[in-house]
């Protein structure tokens, strides 16, 4: 029996369930310090009920996608625009992976030798491609690569990949196009190898230095996510999120 921080809930209660589930995944709706405390009950050595056991990789989801956006949220507050990204996994019997974990990433000429620095699917002006070159995404998006390929993940037919972008502003224009071309990637990659996996691909950003120009940063149809008490938030973040079986 564990308590639910800041509501009523307790997770041995049954009729709680439902309440339960939908504040731990949807996002921001727990503060990360609740998550935090949440797992620490659940993390008893003592007999969980089925829903209990299957919570805390959700928990774990919410706690690394709180975490990131975070991260770059805090690190913008300082100067410039930040990016990073998580790769998790989930086996059988839902049992998750936190595969890998990038470095806090910003802006860099060097990007321009990277796989996407040119390397963007869809209909992208080229001056558009050019100006972005450098953009924090192409280097993320290039370590994710390298890391899926270089471990062969896809090779191990994992049951879900879940991949987390989060950054200080949204992806431009050029940046949507190359995370269209890294999952095409990706789905190249499984139909090589005869594969079928499903991926969840969600981008997160702050677009806090931004506010305006919220058609050149970001995708149209994202949603809105308040970080914090509905009444006095620390901060929103906007979220995208795309659906792919692999392969
Ligand atoms: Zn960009």
């Amino acid at each position: 029996m564990v308590a639910v921080p800041g509501t009523n809930f307790d997770t041995s209660h049954a009729t709680d369930e439902t309440a339960i589930d939908l504040f731990v995944t949807s996002p921001g709706r727990l503060a990360l310090v609740d998550l935090q405390q949440l797992k620490q009950g659940l993390s008893a050595p003592t007999a969980h009920t089925q829903f209990e056991q299957n919570l805390l990789p959700k928990i774990d989801l919410a706690i690394v996608r709180q975490q990131d956006i975070d991260s770059v949220y805090h690190q913008a507050q300082q100067g410039n625009i930040w990016s990073k990204a998580r790769i998790i996994v989930y086996n059988e019997n839902n049992v998750q992976s936190m595969l890998h974990e990038t470095p806090l990433a910003q802006a860099s000429a060097g990007h321009t030798g990277l796989r996407y620095a040119n390397r963007v699917a869809g209909n992208v002006d080229a001056q558009v491609i050019h100006d972005s070159l450098g953009d924090a995404e192409v280097g993320v998006l290039s370590e994710l690569y390298d890391f899926i390929t270089g471990t062969g993940v896809l090779q191990k037919i994992p049951r879900r990949l879940y991949i987390i972008l989060s950054g200080s502003m949204g992806p431009c224009l050029g940046c949507q196009g190359r995370i269209a071309a890294f999952i095409d990637d990706l789905n190249a990659l499984a139909n090589s190898i005869h594969a079928r996996i499903p991926l969840t691909f969600e981008v997160n950003y702050t677009t806090a230095t931004n506010p305006l120009n919220r058609t050149q940063y970001g995708y149209d149809g994202d949603k809105e996510v308040v970080v914090g008490p509905q009444a006095m938030p620390d901060y929103v973040y906007w979220s995208k999120t795309f659906e792919k079986i692999l392969g």
